[in-house]
């Protein structure tokens, strides 16, 4: 099985982030970024196939500004066996969408015959939740989403549960197929400094939208970001009555 790992570069999960002043978007300068948690987890699980002798082949793809190869050199340190990076500038990576991201999954899947996508649930910058939807879409593929646990059924189908809202539901899937990783699927290793070292010659091979024929074109345009309202501070009462006398006067009961 040859795996096609999706790893976004965002804004570091422990990085207080901050509106722009013309609240066009969010500010990324000199801010601490990282490969999106989620991703870590779908590389992790990934590495734990080939471990047990289900893959052969781990790729991590990432489109993005040309920073995103430190996260792909990270992803080859974590057991990735190579890279391909999408590159785009500042401004045009400003603009891309899941749309934009699945279609160039979608093609390189088809193109390089993959057996499996693996993406992160979604992206901690965007909460889009969208690109493994649409990448299954797209190349009509069966798709386990939210998986927290991922079992092989011979050399032909996957069986995934996934977590929902009532609870886990456990599904079969054939390959190939698209798969995003949960929280609860593993905790993600560290990268050793061997492997740190051994990844710096582990190949990057560079794409540009063009070799995939992808077309750029916004679907959709963002008309502000703003901060959540900022929350009040709690509030201690006596007993229960009061507690309950409080929140029937802010019509919560
Ligand atoms: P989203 O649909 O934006 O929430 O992203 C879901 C998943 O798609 C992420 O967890 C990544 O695995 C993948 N993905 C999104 N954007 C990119 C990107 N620019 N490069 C590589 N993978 C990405």
């Amino acid at each position: 099985m040859r795996v096609l790992v999706g790893v976004k570069r965002v804004i570091d999960f422990a990085v207080k982030v901050r509106v722009k002043p013309d609240k066009t978007s969010v500010v990324t300068d000199n801010v601490p970024h990282s490969m999106n948690p989620f991703d870590e987890i779908a590389l992790e699980e990934a590495v734990k196939l080939k471990e047990a002798n289900h893959a052969k082949e781990i790729v991590a793809f990432s489109l993005g500004p040309a920073k995103n190869q430190e996260i792909l050199r990270t992803a080859l340190a974590k057991g990735a066996d190579k890279a391909i990076h999408l590159e785009v500038d500042d401004a045009t990576y400003q603009k891309v969408e899941p749309f934009h991201v699945a279609q160039a999954i979608a093609k390189l899947a088809k193109d390089e015959k993959f057996d499996l996508v693996f993406l992160g649930k979604q992206a901690i910058d965007d909460d889009a939740n969208q690109t493994g939807q649409l990448v299954a879409g797209f190349l009509n593929w069966p798709q386990a989403t939210f998986a927290s646990k991922v079992e092989t059924e011979g050399t032909s189908h996957l069986k995934v549960t996934r977590e929902i809202d009532g609870g886990l539901e456990t599904i079969k899937v054939k390959l190939p197929a698209v798969l995003t990783a949960d929280l609860r699927l593993n905790e993600p290793r560290y990268a050793t400094l061997p492997n740190i070292m051994k990844a710096k010659k582990k190949p990057i091979d560079k794409k540009t939208p063009k070799d995939l024929g992808l077309d750029l074109t916004s679907q959709t345009e963002v008309l502000e970001v703003s901060e959540p309202p900022t929350r009040k501070g709690g509030e201690f009462v006596e007993d229960v009555p009061t507690l309950v006398k409080k929140l029937k006067e802010k019509g919560a009961l």
